[in-house]
């Protein structure tokens, strides 16, 4: 009985969102700046597997995983 009414509560919890999204409304999210930061040469290294991802635009600073660890922020010139 619970689960049912739990289903019907996520059902009109996913349609009133849908609706939402469709009218434009609802969403008052401002967008984090970007920052251009290609100059820097900032990295984002595993250490795990050797895996290197140069930064180029910053937004939210988030450090994503690689192979189930964080991955590192270097900052070093780029080898040419
Ligand atoms: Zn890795």
């Amino acid at each position: 009985m619970v689960s049912a009414l739990l289903l019907a509560y996520l059902i009109w919890r996913v349609g009133t969102g849908m609706l939402r999204s469709i009218s434009g409304t609802g969403f008052d999210r401002t967008k984090p700046e970007v920052e251009d930061v290609e100059e820097l040469d900032v990295f984002l290294v595993c250490h795990e597997c050797g895996t290197e991802l140069h930064v180029t635009r910053l937004g939210e600073l988030q450090i994503p995983r690689h192979c189930g660890e964080p991955m590192q922020v270097v900052r070093r010139p780029a080898i040419d």
